[in-house]
Parts: C-alpha cells; structure tokens; sequence
C-alpha cells in the first residue's frame, strides 16, 4: 500500500472546535493548469501564496490542503509567536545569531501583523508577553544563560521570583522566571481560519485536497489529487514534515507528535488559582518541558509529551497531561478537560528548517521546530520571492542555517527513542 502523504489525527483540533463551525472551500474536482501550486495551506503555505500574487497579481495560483483549514498543525499548536529569536538553550555565544534572525524575522512579522489588522482576523492578537519558567535547579541554570542574552540583545525582560510567577499563573510550581515582553499570545485556529477567508479571491484554495503524487511532465510538474490532476509550472512544498512523503528532504528532518489539552470553564469559585494576570502564557526551560497558557477568563491549557512519527494511544496522552496539569494545580484535581488533541511539528537535528529549490522549479520549506506561526509566515513570503527569482536567497539561509543530515531509519527512531528517554529522566519535574 503507498504511504499516506498528509498526516491525520484521531482527535479533532481544541482550538478550532472552540469557535463557531466554519464551511469549508470544496475539494478540486476537475483537472487544472496553473502557474504555481502550493501543497499544504499552513502559515507556510499561505504567505507563499499570499507573496506571489503580491509580486505577480496576474500569476495563477492554486493551493491545495488535505485537511480542513483550522484542523491542521498550523491551528493544533499553542499560540505563542513574535518577532524576537531566543532560543531556549541560547548562550551568549549564540547571542548574535539571534539578533540576526529577530532582525529578519521582524519585517514578515510585521507583514502578518498588518494582514491581521487590515482584514479584521479576529484572532485574540495580545502582546501580553510570554513567561519562561524552570521549576529544577538545572532549569534555572539554563534561563539564567537566557537572561544574558536578553541582556546582550536588548529583548525587554523581568526577572521573576517563585512568588512573582505564582502571583501571575496561580502555580507555586515553578522556582524561577523571566518574563519576555515582546511575545504575542493568540488563537492559532481563528488565525489561520483568517488568513484563508483574506486571501485574494484570485488564488484557488482547495481543502479536502491531498496531492497524492508529484511527477516531473514536460518543463513543469504533475500533481495527482483524488478529484483532478494539476499541471503546474512551479511547485511549492509547504507541507513541513510530510513533504519527505514525495521523496524529499528525508535525511533532513522528522515528524514529532505533541499533545495539548484545554479544560473547562472553571467555577467563579475557581478562579483565584488562574492567577492574577487576566492573559499569560509559560514556556519551559527544558525541551522535553510543559507550555501553559490561560485561555479567556476562565479555561487553562495544557501541552506537552513527544512521539515521534506516530501518535500514542488516546488514554496515554490524557494520562500524562493530567498529569503535568494536576501536579501544577493540585486546588484543581476536579477540573476536567474539554479538549485533547495532538499535532505534528517537523525537528531538525541542528534547529535549522529547510529552505530553498529542490529542483527545476521545485521548492520547498520546512523544519520550523516548534515556532512555526512566525517562522513559517517568513521563510513562505520569502520562499514566494524565490519561485518569481526575486529577493537574495543567500541571505536566508546564511541568518537561518539549512537544516543538517539526520540519521536514516532505523536508526533514527532507536536514536529518537534513547534520547527521549534521557533527557525525559534530566526534565524531571519540567515535564
Ligand atoms: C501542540 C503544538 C504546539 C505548538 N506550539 C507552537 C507555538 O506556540 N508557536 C509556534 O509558532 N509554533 C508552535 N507549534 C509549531 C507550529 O504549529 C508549526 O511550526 C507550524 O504549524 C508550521 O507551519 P507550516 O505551515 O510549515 O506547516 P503545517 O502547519 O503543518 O501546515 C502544513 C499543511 O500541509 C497539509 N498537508 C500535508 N501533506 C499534504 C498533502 N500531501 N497534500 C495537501 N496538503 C498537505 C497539512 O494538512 C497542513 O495543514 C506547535 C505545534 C504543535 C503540534
């Protein structure tokens, strides 16, 4: 049987079923001729399209998403975003790295920002900052690196206390913090939902259209979905982990599943354990950490554990999410989850993504490790430049890195299995 080139999920996505039900775009159901089709209607895949009918208006262009849009990882995600690089390992070593990619980050988070505004996508856009917390000693050691490169870069920062944090998120859980002012927090399904209502009406978008096969014919390329076969003279792969699914890239990357849960309106009475800050989200020292954030008044959310390529059972991810949620909040054990639900992200083994032409107009980005809401909208408006022979691709791959070989399976999966496994055991109470 060939293998599945999108990926799919068991649960349906939180944040998307927390809004009003939405009728998606039909499926393509004829054969069509375009100059460029982009695969995968993510944050990626989106500002491709969007940049290339900026450029070349009278371009025909055509994006195709296997699933529907707010069901995909682009909508599944945490919602934190922003301008500002700094990684969670950062040192000052490192220090400079990041400031060159804030610097280029910053123009196509700009861009997003007044596509948000000039088109009302009412996506709860709030710069209330981000919170990093270390509930271990080692946790602590590493923030406090990141602290120096805060200092160094000029990214607006406060040192919190165990009490500081406690006081904002109702949890005595974490020992130290550093609050990063220039995080934006929102609802990533309400964002992407309205980046696809505000594309140009000129640019087709097909939901419910997986490309299933992508074949060189004649000086473009065939694209074979279950409804029509698409000829295109420039291609754009914007589908993260799965474009090694067209033969591509499969030494550059994995697909990592991660799981989030949301829980139910809290009690009037319960309120005082979401802290005093009305909007906060958390993000932890270690890589293997839990992110939190306060969702509205009243709801908290919950995302942690990795799988790699392949989701685990229903039962264990709401298992471990309890866990993670009950051991921060022991005042609310009785607080159920309404929502649970897991997504896929694409890692690179040196945090790279990979950007760039594959071939003869073939392109491709992916690899955006878990921060993919600001880095996939830039490196996709840039990946639009590319496809129209504009703008200086050196120049991205030079401040980004290209994402580095990746052992081949098996060794891969044994690899991924080993190290979670230590650095499980170093996260300790991060997890
Ligand atoms: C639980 C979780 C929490 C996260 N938290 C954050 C966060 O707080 N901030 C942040 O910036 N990032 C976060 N991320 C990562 C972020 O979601 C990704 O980096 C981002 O979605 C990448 O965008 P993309 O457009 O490149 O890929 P995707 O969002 O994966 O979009 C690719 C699209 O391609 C479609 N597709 C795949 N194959 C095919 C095919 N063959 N044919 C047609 N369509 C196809 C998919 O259905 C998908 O919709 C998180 C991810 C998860 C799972």
């Amino acid at each position: 049987m060939p293998k599945q080139t999108f990926p799919s999920y068991s649960n349906l996505c939180g944040w998307n079923a927390m809004l009003p039900p939405r009728t998606p775009r039909p499926p393509l159901q004829k054969d069509l001729v375009v100059d460029h089709a982009i695969v995968g209607a993510g944050y990626t895949g989106l500002a491709v399209a969007r940049r290339l009918h900026e450029i070349d208006p009278q371009a025909r262009i055509a994006v195709f998403e296997a699933s529907t849009i707010g069901e995909g990882s682009s909508a599944r995600n945490s919602g934190f975003t922003g301008a500002e690089v700094l990684p969670r390992t950062a040192t000052l070593a490192s220090a400079d790295k990041a400031r060159r990619q804030s610097a280029l980050m910053r123009a196509s988070f700009d861009w997003l920002k007044d596509i948000i505004v000039d088109n009302g996508i009412e996506c709860d856009l709030q710069q209330v900052g981000s919170i990093r917390g270390a509930a271990t000693e080692a946790g602590e050691a590493s923030l406090r690196n990141v602290v120096e490169v805060a200092k160094a870069n000029g990214i607006r920062h406060t040192e919190l206390s165990r009490a500081d944090i406690a006081e904002r998120i109702g949890s005595e859980y974490y020992r130290f913090g550093v609050h990063l002012d220039d995080t934006y927090l929102l609802q990533p399904a309400a964002l992407i939902r309205g980046l696809a209502d505000a594309l140009p009406k000129d640019i087709g978008l097909y939901e419910n259209t997986p490309v299933e096969s992508l074949t060189r014919s004649g000086s473009g390329w065939e694209l074979r979905t279950p409804g029509g076969v698409v000829r295109a003279r420039n291609v754009a792969l914007a589908n993260n982990g799965f474009i090694r699914r067209f033969g591509y890239l499969k030494l550059r990357m994995t697909t990592i599943f991660t799981y989030a849960a949301v829980t139910r309106a809290v009690s009037e009475t319960d309120l005082a354990h979401l802290g005093q800050s009305p909007a906060w989200g958390l993000l932890p020292s270690h890589r293997l950490g839990t992110t939190l954030r306060r969702i509205g008044r009243d709801r908290l959310m919950v995302r942690s554990l990795y799988a790699h390529e392949s989701e685990v059972p229903n039962d264990e991810a709401f298992t471990k999410l309890r866990d993670r949620f009950t051991r921060r909040w022991p005042g609310l054990k009785h607080v159920e989850f309404e929502y649970v639900w897991g997504g896929t992200t694409a890692f690179t083994m040196n945090g790279a993504p990979w950007w760039g032409r594959l071939e003869d107009g073939l392109f491709a980005s992916g690899g955006c490790n878990g921060s993919g809401i600001a880095k996939g909208t830039m490196l996709g408006r840039h990946l639009g430049e590319l496809m129209l022979g504009k703008g200086d691709p050196a120049k991205i791959t030079d401040v980004m890195g290209t994402a580095s070989l990746i052992a081949p399976e098996p060794f891969r999966s044994i690899g991924f299995h080993i190290v979670s496994s230590i650095e499980s055991r170093k996260a300790g109470l991060e997890s």
